[in-house]
């Protein structure tokens, strides 16, 4: 039994987590300031006495005595992470760096939630982790992106200069239940939007390309990756399976009976043309790769919002 602090556990992909965990017999300790984070969300949780859900902000100091520590706050989707920039520089920069020196104290194992928004805009498709990016440092996505960057150089450096036994993975786009249904992201957006019969808001022409992974294959990822036995690199953790935004679309509208019809909006600023993991470092290192389709996990997710 591990004692493990999950920060952003009361959040989409954090719940998840945290549940998992505790299957597996393990001590939990959930930090989460509650921003895109929900009490909800892990409601039932705090039913097991191994459960704990302290509200708190992971840009103060931390002080617990865990041995792991998955740090996964930070408000992810660009609705919320742009509402206030200059916290979500924060949150990252110094959520790194107060995880890095409980780590440091204790001694624990770390692991840190990146994105695949490091990559920016990518010209190298599909992205394998030696990719270094292309980010408008001084867009409405760089405080997320540059953010997360920062996170990345801080886990490198306490590595090198402190030996910390720090991991980086890069999550790329993840669905499932849980997610806010007003969280702006597509497949909750095209969800809710559907099972009302209200137009599907497409940004652009649909022609950009995401790739989207269940949120329990995630979870596993996250887990392997933090427990394999060394990973003294950067993984991306994600499903190759790339589609339009319009076949995202399409596929939703199919699988709801919906009469919703498409309609065309301005494309946010530094929206990524087209993104897809390469992924085989993560089955080479960790031996892990999703085994949940996509069609899988949408139905999933449609029937959780159903009954919301
Ligand atoms: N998107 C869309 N309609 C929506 C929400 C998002 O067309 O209602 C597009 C968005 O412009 C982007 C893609 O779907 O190209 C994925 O957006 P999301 O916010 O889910 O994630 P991210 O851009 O961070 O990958």
């Amino acid at each position: 039994m591990s004692r493990i602090l999950v920060t952003g556990g009361a959040g989409f992909i954090g719940a998840h987590l945290c549940e998992r965990l505790l299957g597996l017999g393990n001590r939990v300790i959930c930090l989460d300031n509650m921003f895109t984070g929900r009490y909800e969300n892990v409601a039932e949780l705090l039913k097991n006495p191994d459960f704990e859900l302290v509200n708190a902000n992971v840009i103060n100091p931390l002080d617990y005595d865990v041995d792991r520590i998955y740090n996964l706050a930070c408000p992810a989707s660009p609705i919320h992470y742009q509402y206030d920039p200059i916290m979500t520089t924060k949150t990252c920069v110094m959520g790194a760096i107060n995880v890095l020196e409980l780590a440091k104290k204790t001694g624990a194992r770390v692991l840190q939630a990146s994105t695949s928004e490091i990559y920016g805009d990518p010209e190298v498709h599909p992205q394998p982790e030696s990719y270094r990016g292309n980010v408008n440092p001084i867009g409405p996505r760089a405080c997320y992106d540059e953010g997360k960057r920062v996170a990345e150089t801080l886990f490198f450096d306490y590595r090198r200069q402190n030996r910390v036994d720090g991991r980086v993975v890069r999550i790329f786009n993840t669905f499932g239940p849980k997610m806010l249904p007003g969280d702006g992201r597509v497949v909750s957006n095209f969800i809710v939007q559907a099972l009302r019969n209200k137009n599907i808001t497409v940004y652009g022409d649909g022609k950009q390309t995401r790739s989207f992974c269940y949120v329990s294959d995630m979870v596993e990822g996250l887990i392997k990756a933090m427990e394999a036995d060394e990973l003294a690199a950067p993984v991306n953790l994600g499903n190759p399976c790339e589609k339009t935004i319009i076949e995202l679309a399409e596929t939703i509208i199919k699988m709801t009976d919906s009469r919703s019809k498409i309609v065309f909006e301005d494309l946010p600023v530094d929206d990524p043309a087209r993104r897809k993991p390469d992924i085989s470092l993560a089955k080479r290192v960790l031996n892990w790769e999703p085994k949940v389709s996509v069609f899988e996990g949408l139905s999933k997710t449609v029937a959780y919002f159903m009954e919301k």
